[in-house]
Formats: C-alpha cells, structure tokens, sequence
C-alpha cells in the first residue's frame, strides 16, 4: 500500500492544491484552468516526455487522458501550444510555494530530520549551472553576451539549492533561484545578486531551518559571508589556499590533527580560529580548514574551506565531509537532470516572457517528488531497484502510460515491479 503523503498520489495532491492558487488569481479564457496547465507542464518531467501532449492516434489520446487524469488530476489537458502559452504568463516566484507544501510534508512525517547532519543543522550546497544557450531564440528574460563581430549569445542560468547529507544519496532540492534580466534593470543579472535573492527567498519562507551554506570558492568573500552572518546562515566555504601565510608563518595559531581510516586513508588537518577573512576584511573572522587526505596508494588530494563552525580535533572530520558533500550538488543534482532523463537543456519551447524559467521550476518540482519518494516510498523503490537504472525505470513508466489504462500510482509501481506477462494487473 502507498502511504498517504510521502507517496506519488500524496505529493501530487498538495502540489495541484497550491496550482490552484495560483489558478484563482489568473484569468482563463478557455475552460481549461492555469492548474491543468501546471500540472500538465509537471508531468512532462515527472514522465520524462517531451511532447506529452502531441499523439499518434485518438486511441492513444484517449488512453493518455484518462491516465493524466488519473494519475496527475488534470481534468482537461491543454495542446502543447495551449501549454506554452498559458505557463509564459506565470510568475515564477508563484511556483516557489509549491516546493515548500512538499517540504512540510517531509518535515510533518519526520522525514526531514533525518537528514540534519552538525547540531541540528542542515548542509544547504549552492551552485550555479546553465540550461539555456541560443543566437537565434531569445525572451524578454534571457541575459545576454555581445561578442566583437556583433553577435549575441542569448542565455539562461539558475542558482540551484539542495539539502545534501553526505550519509544520503538523496538530496532534497529547494527552489532554485533564476539568473535572469530583472525587470527594469539593463545589466546582465549574475550569481552573486541570485544568491542574495535566494538567501532571501530562503529565509523568508524557513525562518527557523538551521542551515549551513556549502559553497565553492567563489563565494569565499567578504560580502557574502555578511550576508549570511546578516540571515543567520552558518557555512562552509571552499577557498583557493590564500592562508598560506597563516600555515607557514603563524604557526601558533594552528592545530594539527591526524586519523587513519579503517581503509588506509589518511586524512591530514591543520586548523586556525577566528582569523580575518582577508587584507580587506580584518573585521570578519572565520576559521580555516585546511586538509590532505592521502590513500593507500599515495593518491594526495587537497581541500581548504573556511567556516564559521567551530574547529576542533572532534569536529574537523565531520565538517570536512560536510564541505566535500558539495559535489552532491553538481553529480547528483545537474548531472541527473541533464543526463537521467530529465532533459534538462534540452528546450521545450522558450515563450516571450517566463516559459524557460517556469519549465526549470516544473522541472526541480518533479526531481523533487522522484527524490522524496526515493527517500520514503518503497513502491517507488522496488520499481526502480527492479529497473536496475533510471533511464530504464522511465522508459517503463513511459511504456505503460502510453499503452495501458492505469487508474493508480501503485498499479503501474506494481506493474513494474512483478512484470507478469505483459500487462499490468487490473487494467481494463
Ligand atoms: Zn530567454
């Protein structure tokens, strides 16, 4: 049985109420509501489809409805050019609650704090990634780049957000935050700016999520540790070995700690608290992790990040995994998206105004509902473990949507599952 929340039909359901919010404040001239439309635009990533609603036959467009309306509550689903039209017009920001009703639920069935990692607090990894290149196709929203001989490369970036814990393959994304032109503004918008709306954003919406900001290098300056000093973020921070000095000369104020592993590994440590950040920012003090790890082999690899957690001989080990989990953000996050199924880059049709940056959020929504149900459905998971990989559960799921009548979630995880034959049980 599929429990009620933490489920397909559960996540689904809290996602097309808050669709419908923001359907109530939009105007419609056909009788297909903005809500439909959303939640239409969900299902093309949740069932990896790009032309969900292009069809072969009326036989298969029949099929496909019923199972959209069962599975996904779209009562009428819009054309694909319909689709386009009505998701330009949303508002991106709107879709961010959507993210967060999902959120309660993980917090409601004690799902969340599984995932808290130093003292209550939960590792936050920020990155940026692009999704959107062209010369030729441009928005109202996209950032631009002038080349010498006169042409534009037209573009569209995001700042990503996930939950990572170095414990879990899963990660839990929050909305991203779109590197886009800003109304009224001719600049080109950067990931700087992008992270102080996210912070933002963030805190705004969690006022009380103890957090800490995992970064790279690029984000080891002075008014971006202010900045999460300011919304009561702790970090840690990737930094490029500008504490030499400190390590060589200042050697006072520097501890020196050692493990071996059970595999071998040596994991090397030298640590400094409350040193300024730089030559222009003697008033932030933060502490510095420097860090060798050396296998077996004689395999050397480096690390140095800047945190404003406390370091000691018992905590160093803990934060160093902490800011190495990052590349959760990069491998298990943008690489699935572009390289699982998802299509991240792959375009679905630009719009004037907001499509690109409402399919991104769609997008992030439903990698948000495949990891939470990776995290707690184990309908979900036996399909997928029964799939052996991702590209072959979708291709499954894919399969039966488009060829059988399915009337629940769990027919088509049981269907894939306990493939007797070749139709899945109780379908008419
Ligand atoms: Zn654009």
């Amino acid at each position: 049985m599929l429990r009620k929340t933490l489920s397909a039909p559960g996540l689904l359901d809290v996602v097309k109420k808050s669709f419908h919010k923001i359907s109530d404040l939009c105007q419609s001239r056909t009788n297909i509501t903005l809500a439909d439309c959303l939640m239409s635009g969900l299902a093309i990533f949740s069932l990896k489809i790009p032309s969900l609603l292009q069809f072969d036959h009326s036989k298969e467009e029949k099929r496909i409805k019923h199972n959209l309306e069962k599975l996904y509550q779209i009562k009428q689903a819009p054309s694909d050019t319909y689709l386009r039209e009505r998701l330009d017009t949303v508002e991106p920001l709107m879709l961010r609650k959507s993210f967060k009703k999902v959120f309660a639920q993980l917090q409601r069935g004690n799902v969340l704090e599984q995932f808290s990692y130093i003292d209550g607090h939960y590792l936050l990894s920020l990155d940026g990634t692009g999704y959107f290149n062209s010369h030729k196709i441009h928005c109202a929203s996209c950032c631009e780049k002038k080349y010498k001989d006169g042409t534009i490369a037209y573009y569209h970036n995001m700042l990503g957000a996930v939950l990572i814990n170095p414990d879990y393959k899963e990660i839990i994304p929050l909305p991203p935050e779109p590197i886009h032109q800003q109304d009224g503004n001719n600049k080109n918008d950067c990931e700087q700016n992008a992270a102080k709306r996210l912070v933002t954003n963030i805190r705004r919406e969690h006022p009380h999520l103890k957090l800490i900001i995992v970064e790279d290098a690029l984000s080891a300056t002075g008014p971006h540790v202010m900045l999460l000093k300011q919304y009561k973020m702790k970090f840690i921070i990737g930094c490029k070995s500008a504490y030499d000095y400190l390590f060589r000369h200042r050697k006072e104020l520097v501890t020196e700690h050692e493990i071996i592993d059970g595999n071998g590994v040596q994991h090397c440590f030298r640590f400094a608290n409350d040193i300024p950040l730089n030559g222009s920012h003697l008033n932030i003090k933060i502490n510095v992790l420097d860090y060798y790890e050396i296998s077996p082999s004689g395999k050397k690899k480096h690390f140095t990040w800047i945190t404003d957690l406390p370091l000691t001989t018992s905590s160093v080990y803990k934060i160093m995994k902490g800011g190495r989990a990052r590349w959760k953000i990069e491998n298990e996050t943008f690489n699935t998206l572009k390289n699982q199924g998802y299509h991240f880059e792959h375009n679905y049709g630009h719009g004037d105004k907001n499509l690109t940056t409402v399919f991104a959020y769609l997008m992030m929504l439903a990698f948000l509902i495949d990891q939470v149900q990776q995290l707690c459905c184990k309908l979900f998971k036996a399909a997928l473990d029964f799939s052996k990989s991702k590209i072959r559960f979708w291709e499954k799921i894919r399969g039966y949507f488009t060829l059988y009548y399915l009337d629940s979630w769990e027919q088509l995880y049981d269907a894939i599952t306990y493939q007797k034959g070749d139709a899945p049980p109780n379908t008419s």
